[in-house]
Order: structure tokens, then C-alpha cells, then sequence
């Protein structure tokens, strides 16, 4: 337990050149495109500072997640905070940099709007990329009354009109609340991304077709979770930005995600925990908990 804290006790490698390494942990720790409460820029800390109790095997997914992958803490990406055009080109560059070796990088956020840098750089690598994401909201709106179209509830439009991933490979989970008005999910409807809101999660015939959806989707083809813990309950993490209640237990979100077990995940991330919001650091600790059970889907997809 010495040593400064990185991402479940890893060692910490600033400087790649000539390590061997499977599985990268990268923290973005930037928070400048939020709509709500910021404070997502601390979510690497506190995830970190959390994992500390994280341990290798899994008795649900029967793997040792650092015997299977060779892995690494590789710090913070170097960011602008008066600049999202610089933060995003800072992040793509290091995540293909990470990934050169075929590795895989699991992110700690920062806001969701980082994930369009990750995969501009994650889907160069790995086209016909399959996007898991869980998450409260769609993120598929247009742009801002000031005309931003750079934030975080805009990501997925944004990766869908740079064809990054098409919305049919885009599979939600978590969706519920109120929005601006009826239309608002038109857009992910024409596009075609397959949502299994909170009352379908609910009922296990369409839950279980639209794991079947996916799995049918991805096949063989590489696999990002994207982790937007908001996607969770309140009661259970309260540490976030814009909370909505009514959403997954934590143990719903784990055990949704053992169920993609198989499937070929080559990244994934865990965005928007806000420790200034967070009761007993529960929400820090479910985030380390989801970025390790996200290395276990990469263990196990490789
Ligand atoms: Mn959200
Ligand atoms: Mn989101």
C-alpha cells in the first residue's frame, strides 16, 4: 500500500517507450463541457484513491484481470481546462499512442464529452467499432441556445456525423427522465440506436432480446463500453453531475455487464463521477469498480 495511489495499486509508467503492457489506465481529468454541476475533473482522484481495495480475480467473471493482461497507470492526459479543442486533440494523441501496441486503455473522466476524442482515436484503430454505453441520457443533442455543439450531451450525434460508429452499432442502457419535449428522441431514432430504456430493463423479454441485438451486432468485432455513471440510481451514486433518478442498482449495472461477457472489448471508460457530490465516496467506489469489471470484459475478450 506504499507508493503514490494509481488505479488499483498498478505500477505507474509515465513514459511507455519500451514497456510491454495490455491494458493502460489513463485518467482525462477535464470537466469544461458540462451543462450542470461541474467537479467531474477530480473523478480520476477519487477513482483511483477508491481502487485501492480492488483486487485481480473476479468470482463472477472467473478471471484474474492482471494475470490475463499485463497492465499499467499511465497518470493523467496532459489538458487545457480553458481549451476543449486542445484537451480533445491532447486525448486523441495519447490514446493512440496508448493503443499503438494493440493495448487497450480504460479512461477515468472527466465529463462525456471526452469520449469523442477516445474514439476518433479508438475507432482509427478499430473500425467497425460496437458502442456499449451506459448512461441516464442519450447524449444525442444538437447544439446549445449559444450554438456550443461541443458538450457533453451532444457526444453521441457528434460521433455519429463524423461516422465514426453508425447508430445502429450504438446500444444505450439506463435511458429515462424527462427531456425538452417529444421529439427529442426522434434523433436516435432515425439513426437508429437501440435504447433499452428503464422500463424495457425492467422486462426481462426485451432486456434479453436486446442483449441478443448486441451480441448478434457485434459478433467478433472489437467492442468500447462507455460508462456514464449517472446511468446509475442516485441513491447509489450520488457523486455525479446531472443525477436522474429512477436508474440501475449497482449490482443491476454489474451484472449487466458480466452478461456481455465473451464479447471483444477493446476499451472502455468511467465518466462523470463528481466526488464533490458524493456521500462516503460510494459513487468513487462503484467507478473503480466499473473500470475493473471493464478490464474483465477485456481479459476475457481477448
Ligand atoms: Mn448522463
Ligand atoms: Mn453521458
Amino acid at each position: 500500500m506504499s507508493g503514490i495511489r494509481t488505479f488499483s495499486r498498478l505500477p505507474y509508467v509515465s513514459e511507455i517507450g519500451g514497456v510491454e503492457f495490455d491494458l493502460a489506465v489513463l485518467g482525462i481529468p477535464f470537466d469544461g463541457l458540462v451543462t450542470f454541476r461541474p467537479g467531474a475533473r477530480f473523478g480520476p482522484d477519487a477513482i483511483r484513491h477508491a481502487s485501492a481495495l480492488c483486487r485481480n480475480y473476479s468470482q463472477q467473471l472467473h478471471v484474474g484481470v492482471f494475470e490475463r493482461l499485463r497492465a499499467i497507470d499511465v497518470g493523467d492526459v496532459d489538458l487545457d481546462p480553458f481549451s476543449y479543442e486542445d484537451t480533445f486533440r491532447s486525448i486523441e494523441k495519447r490514446i493512440s499512442e496508448l493503443q499503438h501496441d494493440g493495448a487497450a486503455v480504460v479512461s477515468l473522466g472527466g465529463d462525456h464529452s471526452v469520449l469523442l476524442p477516445i474514439l476518433r482515436a479508438t475507432c482509427a484503430k478499430h473500425p467497425n467499432l460496437t458502442l456499449v454505453q451506459f448512461d441516464a441520457h442519450t447524449d444525442t443533442s444538437d447544439e446549445s441556445a449559444s450554438g456550443q455543439r461541443y458538450h457533453h450531451g451532444t457526444t453521441i450525434r457528434r460521433i455519429i456525423e463524423e461516422k465514426l460508429i453508425r447508430g445502429g452499432r450504438i446500444f444505450q442502457i439506463g435511458i429515462r427522465g424527462f427531456v425538452e419535449s417529444a421529439t427529442y428522441l426522434d434523433y436516435a431514432r432515425q439513426a437508429g440506436i437501440q435504447v433499452l430504456d428503464m422500463q424495457a430493463f425492467h422486462d426481462p423479454r426485451r432486456q434479453e432480446a436486446f442483449v441478443r441485438m448486441l451480441r448478434d451486432a457485434a459478433g467478433e468485432r472489437p467492442c468500447y463500453l462507455s460508462f456514464d455513471i449517472d446511468g446509475i440510481d442516485p441513491a447509489f451514486a450520488p457523486g455525479t453531475g446531472t443525477p436522474v433518478v429512477g436508474g440501475l442498482t449497482s449490482f443491476e449495472a454489474l451484472d449487466m455487464m458480466r452478461s456481455l461477457a465473451g464479447l471483444h472489448f477493446v476499451g472502455g471508460d468511467v465518466v462523470e463521477v463528481a466526488p464533490a457530490y458524493d456521500n462516503s465516496e460510494i459513487t468513487a467506489l462503484l467507478g473503480a469498480a466499473i473500470a475493473l469489471e471493464i478490464g474483465g470484459l477485456i481479459a476475457l475478450g481477448r
